[in-house]
């Protein structure tokens, strides 16, 4: 096991034009880790001529040809070459990303073999990347529908799952051509910088991915950059809306992964011990800091005594602890501003009437920030806690009489990210799904993802749909080309000059 004393900070550059950009001292932000209060990374604050730089490498490398021009197989060969050196460097990502993002290493470890999954997926659609034809347009007729990569991509992430967020958006820019400006959060950048070293090393042009760091401010002009032409943001419902609005000035294409208040609905009847599980999972995993957090517990009425008394018991057994531990299955909160606002959502809830069956408050821990999982029940739809996202280890159970009740409640939020639905009745789980507005519904499962389903919300948990061949739409442009053959039939001013 890793432990705290030999944690040594590393100091960081950006990537801008396959150059390692570095810094003095005095315009480098650091990060702390969150479980252990010692300084685990120094990064560079971009200045807005290095965020242009960065956009011009990529608008160049993406006009001269040097990436979109390449074969698809070469494309693919390369981003086969970034897959198998992240897993070669496997241990080093998982324990970045642990310190950083106050994750446990175990499901960190996780995270870097589904990222490097990410990209053996992706480097299939650069050989899938076609379009159509259109042989029925009569016979001096033949109709093209080109895909053509739409140019430069302006990806910004968040905290919560650094290396996952950026691999569900580079490879597959990258797979159909793009060129790529990352802009990863301030509080966890570690990770997708050291992708770029991987990427330099799988041999891809210089210029085709940039990376730069920073606040908020370097995310803010990048979305208003005349020269990037789709911005690709995953984080907050509220700057997502602005992101929007920034790519609103150059009619950028937008995509958007936004917030969520899910659902696991649990009905009679249902595989109870694996419901149970999956409800504890689904609220804990990640600390709850999870945009697919199973935050809301929905269960029948007729169960919901026995049901919600069997998640507090296996909720109280969790190992919550230091992330470098092997058996910790949550750890540090990461960062004070998301401590604050799960301390204030939980008391809310309490002042609104909701009964704290288990925590309710923080961990007495030498260093670092923890929070005990939670239960809040007896929530109701018209308390705070049961529709703003709270990104902590907090459940709030509501009950319900039928499935009517539950769709209701299911969609009496404004996100609409993820749901999950437990019973072994086909009309209802069909009946269900139809009728949830989210992106993703689960049946009899919860958070299982796959690189070819698509993934996006309904409402204001985002716009478009990122992974699955779905992806290819998000990156390309349609072209259509109408091309002619034979004589031109019926001049428009005939070659006699008669009208
Ligand atoms: P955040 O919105 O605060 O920050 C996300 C990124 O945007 C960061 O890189 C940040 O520096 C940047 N940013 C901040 N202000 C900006 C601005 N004005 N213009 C452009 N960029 C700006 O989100 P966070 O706190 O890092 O992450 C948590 C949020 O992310 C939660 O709401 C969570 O639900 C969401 N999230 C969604 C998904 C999904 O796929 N739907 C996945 C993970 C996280």
């Amino acid at each position: 096991m890793t432990t705290v004393e030999s944690i040594q900070p590393r100091r960081y550059s950006m990537l801008i034009d396959g150059e390692r950009i570095d810094a003095e001292d005095a315009r480098r932000f650091t990060r702390t880790s969150p479980a252990h209060d010692v300084v685990v990374g120094a990064f560079i604050e971009a200045t807005t001529d290095e965020v242009d730089r960065a956009v011009q490498a990529a608008r160049t490398a993406f006009d001269d040809g040097r990436w979109s021009g390449l074969p698809g197989t070469t494309r693919a060969r390369h981003l086969r070459r970034v897959a198998a050196l992240v897993e070669e460097r496997a241990e080093e990502l998982a324990r970045v990303e642990a310190l950083e993002s106050g994750k446990p290493i175990s499901q960190a470890r996780g995270e870097v073999a589904a990222t490097a999954e990410l990209w053996y997926y992706a480097a299939t659609l650069a050989q899938h990347a076609y379009g159509d034809s259109h042989n029925a347009l009569g016979s001096e007729y033949l109709g093209l529908a080109l895909r053509e990569p739409a140019g430069v991509v302006g990806i910004i992430t968040p905290w919560n799952f650094p290396l996952l967020i950026v691999s569900q958006k580079l490879p597959f820019a990258l797979a159909v051509g793009c060129t790529a400006v990352v802009k990863p959060s301030q509080l966890t950048p570690g990770t997708t910088l050291l992708l770029g070293e991987l990427v330099t090393a799988a041999g891809l042009p210089d210029g085709v991915v940039n990376i730069i760091t920073g606040k908020g401010g370097v995310g803010s002009q990048l979305s208003e950059h005349p020269l990037v032409d789709v911005m690709s943001f995953t984080g907050s419902t509220e700057v997502g809306k602005k992101v929007m609005a920034a790519a609103a000035q150059t009619l950028k294409r937008v995509e958007l992964e936004l917030g969520g208040k899910n659902p696991q609905v649990v009905f009679p009847g249902a595989d109870l011990d694996a419901a149970v599980d999956a409800v504890v999972f689904g609220v804990l995993f990640n600390q709850g800091e999870c945009c697919n957090s199973g935050s809301r517990l929905l269960v029948h009425r007729d169960i919901a005594d026995d049901f919600v008394a069997r998640v507090v018991e296996k909720a109280r057994r969790v190992v919550v602890g230091d992330p470098l531990d092997d058996r910790t299955k949550v750890g540090a909160i990461a960062s004070q501003e998301q401590l604050d606002t799960i301390e204030r959502l939980v008391g809310e809830g309490v002042t609104a009437g909701a009964e704290l069956l288990l925590g309710g408050h923080r961990l007495p821990t030498s260093a670092g920030r923890f929070y005990a999982p939670t239960v809040l029940d007896g929530v109701t739809p018209d308390m705070s806690v049961a529709d703003t996202e709270i990104f902590g280890p907090v459940l709030s159970v509501l009950r319900f009489d039928s499935l009517d009740e539950a769709v209701s409640i299911t969609n009496s939020t404004p996100y609409g990210l993820s749901a999950g639905v437990w019973t072994r009745d086909v009309d209802t789980a069909v009946e269900y799904a139809r009728r949830t507005r989210a992106g993703t519904v689960w049946v009899n499962c919860f958070m299982d993802g796959f690189p070819e389903l698509s993934f996006g919300g309904y409402g204001e948990s985002g716009l478009g749909r990122e992974l699955g061949r779905h992806a290819i739409e998000a990156f390309t442009e349609l072209k259509s080309v109408v091309v002619h053959t034979g004589p031109r039939r019926n001049p428009w001013i005939p070659a006699d000059g008669a009208n």
